[in-house]
């Protein structure tokens, strides 16, 4: 095989390579001539990327600008103030990190602690574990509170565990991507800043899809991604770091072990001073910019509205063809539905034939869920019933 077949093999599917006889592809310079590659379109319909809605790929579409340009600075101005709103918080730090979601994760985790400090870190998942790995790269002394994939965590054991390890930090996720769980974090801050601990938590899938009350439930930092319920390309990853937060911060006696993701420099380069720190991803903050304000002309509450009733509609129509969720009852994430695999299908049949034959990608299990369960994700402008429609008639066809 040739390299430039082996890449494309890696990156697209059975589909899209047929639509394209490789041969086809002239010898340009450096290789052949991907322009002719058709990208087809997809519903994406699994645990991010979802598809984006026209405003955004055409603001991603816009001629460059320099980053330092005062149209680029006043259009930075704005997704502050519009991420502010989005995180329901006044929080001065609020920004949006160059990297996806799991560069969010690391620069709160960077920033917040030093090494030999104890964090404390509830798993129920893939990301809560992810965070156990970050945590411990920071060279913190790491404890988990662990649960079985699936259920969520109830305030009252957290707080116990925190009681116990006297952490300066206490971690978990908000929407478990991997399992479909959503987690309470109402009642939680309050009895951890008693302790001396702050509360940071992983809003990546909950941000845009569901409730997230920064300043109202009192959490101390948390971060996102921007291809989830934002609908937009993943590449940024917007942060938020309240009082407790910045103080930690600006007390602590060891350097951010990261160059690219210190806060202290980031900070100067989104403030007034417009320092130079890195070059801000241009495109991707046109595209950040135009996904908050769909999110704005839509408004909050009736967004939320439309993530619950799109996943109203796909749960009444895969309870009946025997797709059970796989999060504890009562706790299941409107944007993205984890249901069992029934009994004599085969995981990857059913999804490759969902993507070659209607075009639609759907999520497999990760981790305990492995070959176990679906992961369909119905996420910011997916949210809609007549794209539930569309899924529950092809899975209809290719499960008969
Ligand atoms: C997707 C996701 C992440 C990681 O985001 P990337 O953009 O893939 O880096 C972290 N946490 C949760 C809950 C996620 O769903």
């Amino acid at each position: 095989m040739d390299k430039y077949v082996e890449v494309l093999s890696t990156y697209s599917y059975e589909h899209s390579r047929r639509e394209v006889p490789r041969a086809f592809l002239p010898e340009v310079g450096l290789g052949r001539d991907t322009r002719m590659i058709s990208i087809p379109e997809r519903l994406l319909l699994g645990p991010g990327p979802g598809n984006a809605p026209p405003e955004v790929l055409e603001a991603m579409g816009k001629p460059m600008l320099g980053h330092l340009d005062p149209v680029f600075l006043q259009l930075m101005d704005g997704v502050r103030d519009k991420l502010r709103k989005l995180f329901q918080t006044q929080n001065e730090m609020t920004l949006a990190m160059s990297g996806t979601g799991s560069a969010g994760m690391e620069t709160l985790f960077v920033n917040l602690v030093e090494p030999g400090d104890k964090v404390l870190i509830c798993v129920n998942g893939v990301f809560g574990t992810r965070m156990t790995d970050v945590a411990a790269r920071c060279g913190t002394e790491v404890h988990k509170l662990e649960i079985p994939w699936g259920q969520v965590f109830e305030v009252d054991a957290i707080v116990e565990e925190a009681k116990k390890v006297k952490p300066v930090l206490t971690a978990l996720v908000h929407a478990e991507t991997s399992t479909g769980a959503g987690q309470l974090l109402e009642g939680l801050a309050q009895p951890l800043h008693e302790l001396g601990s702050m509360l940071v938590v992983d809003c990546v899938t909950s941000l845009g899809g569901m409730p997230v009350k920064i300043d109202e439930w009192e959490i101390d930092a948390a971060y996102s991604g921007t291809q989830k319920c934002l609908s937009c390309s993943p590449g940024l990853s917007p942060v938020t770091l309240g009082a407790r937060a910045v103080e930690r911060m600006e007390q602590r006696k060891s350097k951010v072990q990261s160059w690219y993701l210190d806060l202290n420099m980031i900070r100067n380069y989104w403030g007034q001073e417009r320092f130079y720190h890195h070059t801000a991803p241009i495109h991707m903050l046109y595209g950040l910019d135009a996904a908050l304000d769909v999110i704005g002309r839509e408004g909050l509450d009736a967004r939320f509205a439309r993530h619950r009733e799109a996943h109203e509609t796909l749960k009444a129509a895969l309870e009946p063809m025997g797709l059970q969720y796989v999060s504890q009852e009562g706790y299941h994430l409107p944007m993205l539905n984890a249901v069992s695999i029934p009994e004599g299908m085969e995981d990857a049949a059913v999804r490759g034939r969902l993507l070659n034959e209607f075009g639609i990608e759907i999520g497999g299990g990760l981790g305990a869920f492995k070959g176990k369960a679906w992961r369909i994700g119905l996420m910011g402008y997916n949210a809609r019933t007549d794209v539930v429609e569309r899924l529950v008639d092809a899975l209809k066809q290719v499960l008969a």
